[in-house]
């Protein structure tokens, strides 16, 4: 999308959704409860750049749910009618920011960028890290085009997909450890993007008045037996991630509990324990080459919680059920590394 008045202000709207950056002390401990425009005011806003603040919820993203992420996708994609709006920010916990910022991708099918941020530190930290994602985010938002989702933290620009909370307290929080380093970085005022992120085609939106399907997470360990997997299918998911050990291995037990919850429909997927790396079929006796032939998809690079969306994504997608493992397999096919420099730059 080429502008019109190319000396015109960059015009960002910002989405507010709580988390640490807009959280202060409630007196038993910290919880989200300030506004956007508050958010906004204790940060400094980069040159050229216009503002408009909606309050969409104030929440700790560990109060995350489906509704809400499709009410901040239906938010976005209302912002972006609106021809003038330049791109967007979204500031959300980071609990969950991984999620809701790789479902939206999933959508993503507009030039203007959607970047998510937050903070490790709460609103008003003598050295928070609030103010400077937020003038960083502000600054990618009114500069980037044709990236996707993006996640802009600690003076870096992730892609959505692949990315992680990598650091429970730091502030480097963020990284997609299968990647060779992140797509950009920021610093004395430059946006430097390295590489564009590869995204399958955005699904056309999720299926109206579909309800939200239940899709559970379960862990394989040592020890480890079916039962939750079965629990999870008694209470009613329609898909299923086994998080497994290694390269995505478990038990013929966890074999045989696959096969049956595919026969019955339910949608499966195996990601994987281990924090860097892709799945492969390399195991028999209850490994991956088991459970695909059972009927799971092995989740590429993606870890339990974007495997979770990309289950989500595919069961709220209009695709007949003899096709959702065709799209599942679509949505989180490892994408192409395309960058050369930076694990030793990282
Ligand atoms: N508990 C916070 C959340 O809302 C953590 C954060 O934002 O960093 O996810």
């Amino acid at each position: 999308m080429e502008r019109i008045r190319p000396d015109a202000p960059r015009r960002i709207t910002l989405i507010s959704t709580g988390g640490t950056i807009a959280s202060r002390w409630q007196g038993t401990g910290y919880a989200a409860d300030a506004g956007g425009d508050t958010v906004l005011a204790s940060a400094a806003v980069p040159d050229g750049v216009e503002v408009k603040v909606v309050d969409l919820f104030n929440i700790n993203s560990s109060q995350m749910t489906t509704e809400r992420q499709l009410a901040l996708l239906r938010t976005v994609r209302e912002t972006l009618a609106d021809p003038d709006v330049d791109g967007i920010v979204v500031t959300h916990g980071t609990d969950t920011l991984e999620e809701s910022a790789f479902l939206l991708d999933l959508y993503h099918d507009d030039p203007r960028p959607v970047v998510f941020t937050g903070a490790q530190k709460p609103l008003g930290a003598a050295d928070g890290d609030g103010p400077g994602n937020m003038y960083d985010a502000l600054q990618v938002a009114g500069s980037v085009r044709d990236l996707g989702v993006l996640v802009v933290f600690d003076g870096k620009v992730h892609a959505a997909r692949g990315t992680v909370k990598t650091q429970t307290l730091a502030a480097d929080a963020f990284a997609d450890p299968s990647a060779a380093g992140p797509v950009g970085r920021l610093g004395f005022g430059r946006v430097d993007i390295r590489r564009a992120p590869d995204r399958p085609a955005a699904l056309p939106g999720p299926v109206a008045d579909s309800g939200v399907p239940r899709v559970d997470v379960v862990m394989h360990h040592s020890d480890a037996d079916p039962a939750l997997f079965e629990a999870a299918l008694a209470a009613g998911a329609r898909g299923i991630v086994l998080v497994a050990t290694g390269a995505g291995n478990a038990t013929p037990a966890f074999v045989d509990a696959v096969a049956a919850a595919v026969r019955r429909g339910v949608l499966v997927a195996v990601s994987t324990r281990v924090p860097a790396g892709p799945l492969a079929e390399i195991y028999t006796g209850g490994g991956a080459v088991d459970l695909v032939a059972a009927g799971a998809v092995l989740s590429g690079t993606l870890r339990a919680g974007q495997t979770r969306v990309a289950v989500l994504a595919t069961l709220l997608s209009d695709a007949a059920p003899a096709a959702r493992t065709d799209t599942l397999r679509r949505l989180v096919a490892a994408p192409a590394d395309t960058s050369t420099d930076e694990r030793a730059a990282a």
